[in-house]
């Protein structure tokens, strides 16, 4: 798989369009993680914490009744059993110990779910460090649970009131907290975006999601899957078992962003397929955006989608036609979270609900009985009170 270049872009896309005051910090942070790509005592203490607190090597599951029900071979790759429930805490462990290879003690995060704040509380809790997570009050409404947990695991939660209130407005407070105090400050963020070596770092923490279902499924069918599925928000979770597949060009990849109450209305979050370039957090890549660059909102009944914008690497993977990007509306996500619940005995997380719901209608246009590897990049506990108050209305 591809690095970025040596001035962090994928293609055209990524970069590091940051104030001044950030550049020396991440030059430092690129320099340490460069290091500890080769440093085996660090991966050493990364494994081991991987197996014994995150619970991995997750799961690849076969979904025996769906996959009747859809005339398909669905694998679902559990990444809701991990702990903290969803694939962020990947990232928010390895972070977690680069920061405190170089030194830093004080850890700030944004959040949208609430997911990824829990995953870096979890994470400081456990190696020790001070977490500060930074929350769009409009989240803050919609994820009460995620601010009990992360209060309860030590952290500090500052609720965001400007702007749309939600994990862009989190982003740009965590990211003027970092200006100020980066001298003992590292940002922990939590998807594959924002300036380099950002979504390198990421990419390279959440790639053994990759790794772990290559293996799994070459032992389970003796073949790579014909299709790869993943929801996309900021595209951490996709990206990370894109890594996986990428060489393999057999292999379809497929994301899936949220397209809220419809792409041809305002409201939706459907940034590869109706955004166009710009700059959001430091870096290039599909932004939604008006005529002047001023960034839009988004809008997705998942908080985890609900970005407008997305990964660097997935523009260039979407420009390459190396991975498809498909949209999927809060209708189609209920569609699919109530069928995983209902067939399945596993209520999934709004986010990669959206990718299920996507792959059950757009199944029936290829051939029967193709392997099909959906990643289930979360738990649904989460989202049962939105959930709920969804189907009382419907
Ligand atoms: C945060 C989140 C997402 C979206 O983020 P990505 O960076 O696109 O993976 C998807 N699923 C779950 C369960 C999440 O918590």
């Amino acid at each position: 798989m591809e690095k970025p270049d040596k001035n962090g872009r994928f293609g055209k896309y990524g970069g590091r369009f940051v104030p001044e005051t950030l550049t020396s910090s991440l030059e430092e942070i690129e320099l340490e993680f460069n290091k500890i790509l080769k440093d085996k005592t660090f991966w050493e203490e990364l494994t081991n914490l991987q197996n014994d607190f995150i619970g991995r090597p997750t799961p690849l599951y076969y979904a025996k009744n769906l996959s009747l029900q859809i005339s398909q071979n669905l694998w679902i790759k559990r990444e809701d059993l991990a702990h903290t429930g969803a694939h962020k805490i990947n990232n928010a462990i390895g972070q977690a110990l680069l920061a405190k290879r170089i030194g830093k003690k004080r850890i700030i995060a944004e959040t949208g779910a609430g997911q990824h704040g829990v995953a870096t509380a979890t994470a400081c809790a456990m190696l020790n460090l001070e977490c500060i997570v930074y929350m769009g009050s409009e989240d803050i409404k919609r994820q009460a649970p995620n601010i009990y947990r992360m209060e309860m695991l030590g952290a500090k939660v500052i609720p965001v009131t400007s702007g749309s209130k939600t994990l862009k407005d989190a982003v740009n407070e965590a990211i003027r907290d970092w200006v100020t105090n980066v001298e003992t400050t590292y940002y922990i963020i939590g998807s594959a975006v924002g300036p380099h070596p950002y979504p390198y770092i990421v990419r390279e923490f959440q790639s053994v999601i990759g790794i772990e279902s290559r293996k799994q499924i070459l032992e389970k069918t003796g073949s790579l899957p014909d299709y790869v599925i993943a929801c996309v928000g900021g595209g951490s979770n996709a990206i990370g078992i894109f890594s996986g597949f990428i060489d393999d060009e057999k292999v379809s990849l497929i994301g899936v962003e949220a397209s809220g109450k419809g792409l041809n209305t305002d409201k939706h979050a459907a940034t590869l397929t109706k955004g166009s370039i710009g700059v959001l957090h430091g870096s290039m890549s599909y932004v939604l955006q008006d005529d002047y660059g001023q960034i839009l909102e988004a809008h997705s009944i998942s908080a985890g989608l609900d970005y407008p914008g997305v990964g660097p690497e997935h523009s260039y993977l979407k420009d390459i036609e190396r991975a498809k990007y498909y949209s999927a509306s809060d209708d189609t996500a209920l569609k699919g979270f109530k069928l995983l619940s209902v067939t399945e005995g596993i209520i999934p997380a709004l986010e990669p609900a959206h990718a299920l719901g996507f792959l059950i209608d757009w199944c029936k246009e290829i051939p029967k009985n193709q392997n099909i590897l959906f990643l289930l990049s979360g738990r649904g506990d989460k989202d049962m009170e939105i959930v709920s108050k969804k189907m009382d209305s419907n």
